[in-house]
C-alpha cells in the first residue's frame, strides 16, 4: 500500500464543553495518519518547528507512519486555537498562527514519488499544487479544503479541482465554496469541474458521496460520548483512503465502503481529546464497530 498525506502538523489549543487542552498534538496530517495507519503504512509530508515535542514524534512513530517526509524547520510549529460550544457542530477558530507552515515548501522524498494514493489534507492550495507536481503518477488524489482557504484563496482552491480525483469537505464549506442552494447541487457542481467524486461530511448527520455511479449516503455512527470533534474530518478521510489503499482498488464499491470506514474512524477520533482515540485503535476495533454500524442500518426483507 502506498499512501501519502501532506498537511498540517500542529500544536492545538482546544476548548469543548468537556474541558480544554493546551499544545495538544494535532494537525490535519496527524489525524489522517493515525486513522489510515489502522489499515497499513502511511507516508507523511509536513513540517514542524524546533518547539515540537520529541514525545509527539514518538507517538507518531509508534504507528506505521513514515516520517521521512517530515521537515524540521527553525521557528515555531503551526498553531491552531479552536472552541466548540453547545452541540459542537462547528469549531470556532479563535486563532491561527501559520509559523513554519507559512514558509513551507513540501518535498516529497524520492522513495514516495511512486505513491498511488495521495491525500492533500488541509494546507494552502499552493502547497497542494507543489505536491501534485511531485506525484504525477498517482492513481487517486483526494483533497480537503476548509473555510480558511475558501475565504482567503478561493481562486486557487478552484484552480486545483481539474487536477483532483476527489474533493472532500464539510457541508458548510461545500455551500460556501460552490454557492449552491443544497448539498446535492454542491456535489454536482464540484464534479462538473474535474473530480470524479465529491464527499460531503455532515457531522453527526453522516456523509454524502457523489461518485461515478451516482449518489450514496450514510448516517453518522450514533454517539453519546462526543468529547472533542477536532480532527473528525481528517480521521474520516484517513479511514476512507486507508481502506482504499489497502484494497488497492478505486471502484464505486470501494468508494462507498471507504465512506463507511471513514465514518467509523471519525467516530473513534471524537471520543477523546486530541488523537488519543485513534492511536490505540486496531483494524479489529474498526471491524467490530463497522459490524455494529451495519446492524444499526440494516433492514431485513419484509
Ligand atoms: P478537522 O477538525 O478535521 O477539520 O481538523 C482539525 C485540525 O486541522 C486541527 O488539528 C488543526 O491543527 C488543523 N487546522 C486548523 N486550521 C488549519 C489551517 N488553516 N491549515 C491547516 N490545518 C489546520
Amino acid at each position: 500500500m502506498s499512501l501519502l498525506v501532506v498537511g498540517s502538523v500542529a500544536l492545538d489549543d482546544v476548548e469543548t464543553p468537556y474541558g480544554a487542552r493546551r499544545s495538544e498534538l494535532g494537525g490535519s496530517a496527524v489525524y489522517f495518519s493515525f486513522a489510515a495507519a489502522c489499515f497499513g503504512p502511511v507516508r507523511l509530508v509536513g513540517v514542524v518547528g524546533s518547539d515540537f515535542p520529541a514525545e509527539y514524534l514518538e507517538r507518531l512513530a509508534r504507528r506505521p507512519i513514515d516520517l521521512a517526509g517530515l521537515q524540521r524547520a527553525q521557528g515555531r510549529t503551526f498553531r491552531w486555537h479552536g472552541a466548540y460550544e453547545g452541540r459542537m457542530e462547528q469549531a470556532r477558530t479563535l486563532a491561527v498562527s501559520l509559523n513554519v507552515l507559512g514558509g513551507f515548501t513540501p518535498r516529497v522524498p524520492p522513495a514516495y514519488a511512486n505513491s498511488s494514493y495521495v491525500f492533500l489534507a488541509n494546507a494552502s492550495p499552493g502547497t497542494h499544487v507543489q505536491v501534485l507536481d511531485q506525484v504525477a503518477g498517482a492513481r487517486f488524489v483526494l483533497a480537503d479544503t476548509m473555510n480558511y482557504y475558501i475565504e482567503n484563496e478561493r481562486d486557487a482552491v478552484l484552480g486545483l479541482l481539474p487536477r483532483l480525483d476527489g474533493l472532500i469537505l464539510n457541508d458548510v464549506e461545500a455551500l460556501q465554496l460552490t454557492e449552491q442552494p443544497n448539498l446535492l447541487a454542491a456535489a454536482r457542481w464540484v464534479c462538473e469541474r474535474g473530480p470524479s467524486c465529491c464527499i460531503i461530511k455532515k457531522g453527526e448527520h453522516g456523509s454524502l458521496l457523489r461518485g461515478p455511479d451516482g449518489v450514496f449516503v450514510l448516517p453518522g455512527f450514533p454517539h453519546e460520548a462526543v468529547v472533542d470533534p477536532t480532527g473528525a474530518g481528517d480521521a474520516f478521510a484517513g479511514g476512507m483512503m486507508g481502506y482504499m489503499a489497502s484494497r488497492d482498488e478505486v471502484t464505486p464499491d470501494t468508494l462507498k465502503r471507504g465512506l463507511a470506514y471513514g465514518t467509523i474512524t471519525a467516530s473513534f477520533a471524537i471520543e477523546q481529546f486530541g488523537p488519543a482515540g485513534l492511536e490505540s485503535l486496531t483494524g479489529e476495533g474498526v471491524e467490530q464497530r463497522l459490524a455494529d454500524f451495519l446492524r444499526l442500518t440494516h433492514l431485513s426483507a419484509p
